[in-house]
């Protein structure tokens, strides 16, 4: 056995890849299942430890293979009690990761990205750029570490019970790793979550939204931010690519292969930019009599940005027309603005960006 050989970190694998992995050791199925266990339910990492494993496999696995959890650089907690983490991901680079704790849940927003390539005209990590795509155990180590610190809730189950793709990076673009994580999150011998409780967050990069759709069925929250391709071009860059039409057929399609699911319309307010009545009205004609609902999002300013937030009688007034109309819609509400933990505020710590023109992203979109 060549023992110089880079371990294999077990924490990103999802059970399949594990009993592949058991499989060609000669070992039966159910290790995988015992494995994941010891990981994701007891956070337990070193393998002398997972005493339901013959001492011989044991041994096996300490010389081949190794559990190895993101490291913190920081954690920041908000008067709110909103807690931001920040996780290193080599070669100076760092990724962020928020709880949202509220009454009856605790929310954990992740990160599947080291910046973003999508360049949203209002988002600060957009304007950081792109590096790389996080692996898988990266991405599922956000919420193993989230578990091991946080005090588990009065019923004794863990502390994170909702998970959202909404931190650094765009989910869909890192396909390839995003998928065995929601694997992860609902399977009953890793987090055991159910798929309402999963949100993937997209700007909407449909051919994978597509494939989300046919290969594991999580709730979807979509940014629109715009009512027509005139302002969402400017917006949200992707959709020069993808426009309005093309995502909301995609959307439906989404929908109707999950029995008619709510998918959420993410519509970031921006004060003069899409908050008129008018866009409204302009809106609710794209979603009526869909499943669907809408969640404004106030905007969160950061440095060196053009935008502005919507006062709050503007964004109620946008709320107030779309319900009249019958539309589900709520405000989003701000939280950890005091540490910049809030949506769009996450910028890490990014160096080394790739820049790309969005013919050369859609490309990498495509082989992600
Ligand atoms: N890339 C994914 C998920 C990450 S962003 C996506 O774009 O959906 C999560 C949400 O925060 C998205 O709806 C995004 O558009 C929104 N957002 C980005 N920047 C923001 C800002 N400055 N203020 C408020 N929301 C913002
Ligand atoms: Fe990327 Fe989402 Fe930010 Fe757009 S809003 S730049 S897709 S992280």
């Amino acid at each position: 056995m060549d023992v110089t050989a880079e371990k294999l970190n077990l924490l990103g694998m999802r059970q399949h890849a594990l009993e592949s992995f058991f499989a060609e050791k000669g070992e039966r199925s159910f290790r995988a299942r015992q494995v994941l266990q010891w990981i994701h339910q007891r956070r337990i990492t070193d393998f002398d430890l997972m005493t339901d494993l013959p001492k011989s496999l044991r041994e096996t696995l300490e010389l081949v293979a190794k559990v190895e959890i993101p490291i913190t650089i920081a954690e920041n907690k908000s008067a709110d009690g909103t807690i931001k983490w920040l996780f290193e991901s080599g070669a100076g680079q760092a990724v962020e990761t928020v709880f949202i704790p509220e009454p009856g849940r605790g929310t954990l927003c992740i990160s599947s990205q080291v910046g973003c390539a999508l360049d949203c005209a209002f988002c600060a990590t957009g304007a950081q750029g792109f590096n790389r795509n996080l692996t898988a155990a990266e991405i599922i180590g956000q919420v193993w570490h989230a578990n091991e610190v946080l005090p588990p809730r009065a019923n004794g189950e863990p502390a994170v019970t909702n998970i959202v793709f909404m931190g650094m990076g765009e989910p869909l673009a890192n396909y390839r790793s995003v998928l065995p994580v929601l694997d992860l999150l609902l399977s009953d011998f890793a987090y055991g979550l159910s798929r309402r409780r999963v949100t993937i967050s997209t700007s909407g990069l449909v051919p994978n939204i597509e494939r989300l759709g046919d290969e594991c069925n999580v709730s979807l929250a979509v940014s629109l931010h715009a009512p027509n391709d005139e302002l969402r071009d400017r917006l949200v860059p992707i959709n020069k690519v993808h426009p309005i039409e093309e995502l909301l057929d995609c959307c439906w399609r989404y929908a109707a292969k999950h029995s008619n699911r709510f998918i959420t319309f993410e519509y970031v307010m921006l004060g003069g930019v899409n908050d008129s009545l008018a866009h409204a009205d302009e809106l609710y004609g794209l979603l009526q009599d869909r499943p669907a609902k809408v969640n404004l999002i106030p905007f969160n300013s950061f440095a060196g940005n053009e935008f502005a937030r919507s006062d709050r009688a503007r964004i109620a007034r946008f709320q107030d027309r779309l319900r009249q109309k019958g539309l589900v819609t709520t405000t989003r509400k701000t939280r950890g603005e005091d540490i910049d933990a809030a949506c769009g505020q996450l910028a890490g710590k990014v160096s080394d960006r790739v820049r790309v023109r969005l013919s050369e992203k859609t490309t990498r979109i495509a082989m992600a």
